[in-house]
């Protein structure tokens, strides 16, 4: 097996790439915004008292503050119905200074998920989440990326991974990680093969793979043993450990990665995902406001 090309191989470090990207999007909102521009506004709904929801909007709520985005931050009860989160989204879909509108997932049992995606307008699903932008992936067209994937993706290509003809294996299938990452990878030319928790010979296909993404939400369940060691190893997984921190999927035994690229836990995957949401809003707001998107920053 040839082993994928790499520019730049090593650690895959999400925090430092995600300050790159963000420092030219603040630029960039900075001068539109001295020129007399309107600033790019995301509006984040969280329903309930979920810890890690709370974290995570926090992060995403502050990096848009940072980057000189207005932020409306709602809130709804625990108790909340499906008609009024509907009518929280409805009201924040509608007003002219939202250009991103997101859901934090997951709600409370007594909601419908799908349902309450799909009142976000799709020109404003800064989550890519709806069924407008995942046809509009599922067919190659330009829109906007589910964050984490396209998270993924950036990290992917400042790494200089040369994924055209690459054997790229997606471990999980979620509408959020799995299902738009192998669309991505598709979409990059890579040859993608999805496994999940009915897979059978889960081990042959890690061994054959060059470019694996784990997003199966399992802490450490796989050892860093398991792949080729000429592979990227892209892990999604993100769990709270019993005396604090964080850890993967994968399970490295507290050894250096004896593979080409891999991404940490914490400091990978989960500050590009917040850098994506923002560029997917300035992505929104360039649309209604005449600018273009960001580009990728140059790779130092
Ligand atoms: P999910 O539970 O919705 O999906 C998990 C997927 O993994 C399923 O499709 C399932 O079929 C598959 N799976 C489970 N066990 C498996 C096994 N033994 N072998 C093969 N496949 C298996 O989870 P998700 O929302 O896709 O998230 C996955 C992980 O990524 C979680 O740990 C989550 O916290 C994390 N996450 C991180 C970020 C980030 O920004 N870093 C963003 C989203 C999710």
């Amino acid at each position: 097996m040839s082993p994928v090309a790499i520019a730049r191989p090593g650690l895959m470090d999400g925090k430092a790439l995600s300050v790159a990207w963000r420092d030219a999007l603040a630029l960039a909102v900075a001068a539109w915004t001295k020129a007399g521009g309107r600033p790019p506004g995301l509006a984040v709904v969280r329903v309930g008292d979920d810890p890690a929801s709370a974290v995570y909007v926090r992060q995403k709520t502050l990096a848009a503050r940072e980057a000189g985005f207005e932020v409306s931050d709602v809130v709804l009860n625990e108790s909340a119905t499906q008609d009024q989160v509907l009518a929280a989204l409805g009201e924040l879909g509608a007003r002219s200074d939202v250009d991103g509108l997101m859901l934090q997932l997951p709600v409370p049992g007594h909601l419908v998920t799908d349902a309450l995606l799909e009142a976000i307008p799709p020109e404003r699903d800064v989550d890519g989440l709806g069924v407008w932008q995942a046809g509009r992936l599922g067919i190659g067209a330009p829109d906007l990326r589910p964050c984490t994937p396209a998270g993924i993706m950036a990290l992917l290509e400042a790494h200089g991974i040369v994924l055209a003809g690459a054997r790229a294996l997606v471990i999980g299938r979620s509408r959020i990680v799995g299902r738009p990452m192998a669309q991505l990878l598709l979409g990059a030319d890579a040859t993608v093969t999805v496994a999940h928790s009915r897979s059978r010979d889960l081990p042959d296909w890690i061994a054959e793979a060059e470019v694996v993404v784990v997003a199966a939400g399992r802490p450490g369940f796989l050892p860093g043993t398991a792949f080729a060691p000429g592979a990227v190893v892209i892990d999604v997984g993100i769990h709270p450990k019993p005396g604090g921190g964080l850890v993967g999927d994968v399970d490295w035994g507290g050894q250096a990665p004896a593979v080409a690229a891999w991404t940490p836990v914490p400091g990978g995957v989960g500050p590009m995902t917040v850098t994506m949401l923002l560029v997917n809003t300035w992505q929104a707001h360039g649309r209604r406001e005449g600018h273009p998107p960001l580009a990728a920053p140059v790779a130092s």
